[in-house]
């Protein structure tokens, strides 16, 4: 998973742009990077890292210009730290382009091959670079009736002939000469929104990136639109179409931030249905409960208030420490739990304790939690997961394990209770997941239900994904 964000039109592209892209931290802590324009040179500076650490207030002075992009990377496979590091900047028959993309391009592997064979070169291993590869080709398509604005002409051409190339996931800002173009799959499988704040246009994966800016909401780009985004105006172009639309459930049940509005929803509000949602399927006796900070945070609190039960801090997160399941070695997850999580012994001592979490992926985080419950004098524990069981891995940007490293494909139900080391243990169902979503059509539950909505034995596997 990435996060990605733009700024047009301010004499602080730049450092709006950081801002941003900090405020996005938590979709990606592998490398960050930056590129800024004045409409003619594009300037880059990207590193391994996080935000604040990585990038210097020397590198903001250097990257000047009325526009910028920026993204946040995360990975778990394929090459780590810089290489893949966004933006990738090049060279294409366009001129100099710098993208920044969250997604996954499901058919990397096939077209990459075939723009090698006609000579086109590949310089990192990332997805990506396709959407520079393909400019390079200098082809073009234009839909049949589709009115192109004569500023556009150069450049549309060439970006739909890309576009009609790609399949799979993406959201992507470019910046193309004077031009800064965003756009977003048809299937809408990843966030992308538009926000302002005064003459400045704003792009960002949630909607949280305008609000460290004072900025506002406008809207999202919709599934399938491009927008070109240049002096004179913005133009919005209708261009590609899918059976239906596939945004991605598993943002509102982990990924994205509480606070932030996307696919036409707040995150908040869908989450803390999924809370309500797991209470009304649930009946156990408890006598308190207890979310796993962050992510079990907000769920928790539905639960709590659905069965009238009280909601109680019972493990303490050290803020100072990432992501657990962010570091690429399980060695170094197991550890991190540890370093992260500590019991709150006040709250847990001779409990019945309802623990609430947002999934359950490999069940190595819940095992090591239960353990620390254990050790910290709980009476009882009964786990409650406010998603259905992690079955499918994900084809469109979220790094889930293989199928195999997936602890629901491996066990029964009682197994992983019996391994997680609970009294009890239960998920919400795919139809109450689905109930949590005004939209509920027009999501793509892949990993819950295996219902992929591109077909898969299609699908050759980038496990370098972005
Ligand atoms: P585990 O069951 O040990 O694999 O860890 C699952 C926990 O990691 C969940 O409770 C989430 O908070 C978090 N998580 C789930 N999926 C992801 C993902 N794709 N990337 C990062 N963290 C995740």
């Amino acid at each position: 998973m990435c996060g990605i964000a733009g700024v047009f039109n301010s004499p602080y592209a730049s450092q709006y742009a950081f801002l941003q892209i900090y405020s996005l931290q938590h979709r990606g802590q592998e490398s960050v990077g930056i590129s800024s324009s004045d409409g003619k040179t594009i300037k880059t500076v990207k590193r391994p890292g996080r935000v604040l650490e990585a990038i210097t207030q020397s590198d903001l002075d250097k990257l000047e210009g009325n526009m910028a992009i920026a993204h946040v990377r995360y990975s778990t496979a394929g090459d780590s730290g810089a290489t893949n590091a966004q933006p990738l900047v090049r060279e294409t028959s366009l001129g100099q382009v710098a993208v920044v993309h969250n997604g996954n391009i499901v058919n990397y592997v096939s077209l990459r091959r075939e723009l090698e064979e006609r000579g086109i070169e590949f310089e990192y291993s990332s997805d990506t670079e396709l959407f520079l590869a393909l400019l390079d080709t200098g082809e073009e398509f234009i839909p049949e009736g589709l009115e192109i604005h004569p500023r556009d002409r150069e450049v549309l051409p060439k970006i739909l002939y890309t576009l009609s190339r790609l399949e799979g996931a993406y959201s992507f800002l470019m910046i193309l000469g004077d031009k800064l173009v965003a756009g977003r799959d048809p299937y809408g499988f990843r966030p992308l929104s538009v926000g302002r704040k005064g003459k400045t246009l704003l792009f960002a994966s949630e909607s949280c990136a305008f609000d460290i800016l004072e900025g506002e909401f406008w809207r999202e780009v919709n599934p399938g639109e491009l927008m070109v985004i240049d002096n004179a105006g913005i133009r919005s172009y209708r261009v590609l179409d899918a059976p239906k639309k596939a945004m991605c459930i598993f943002e509102f049940v982990y990924f994205s931030r509480p606070d932030s509005y996307l696919f036409g929803e707040w995150a908040y509000e869908v989450r803390k249905n999924l809370g309500r949602q797991l209470a009304r399927e649930d009946d156990v006796e408890a006598d308190v409960v207890v979310p796993v900070p962050d992510s079990g945070v907000v769920p928790a609190l539905g639960y709590a208030q659905e069965r009238g039960l009280p909601f109680e801090m019972g493990l303490i997160r050290n803020h100072y420490v990432g992501r657990s399941f962010i570091e690429p070695s399980q060695e170094l997850r197991n550890l991190r739990v540890l370093m992260k999580l500590s019991p709150n012994r006040a709250v847990l001592k001779d409990k019945r304790v309802v623990v609430i979490d947002d999934s359950l992926v490999r069940g190595t985080t819940s095992k090591r939690i239960v353990n620390m419950l254990r050790r910290a004098g709980v009476k009882e524990i009964h786990m409650r997961i406010a998603s259905p069981p992690v079955v499918g891995p994900c084809y469109y940007g979220i790094d889930t394990p293989t199928k195999e490293e997936l602890i629901a494909n491996r066990m029964s139900l009682e197994d992983i209770r019996s391994f997680i080391g609970v009294d009890s243990l239960k998920y919400l169902s795919l139809e109450g997941l689905r109930s949590c979503v005004s939209d509920r059509e027009n999501f793509c539950d892949a990993c819950f239900s295996n219902k992929y909505p591109i077909d898969v034995s299609r699908v050759a596997i980038n496990r370098n994904r972005d």
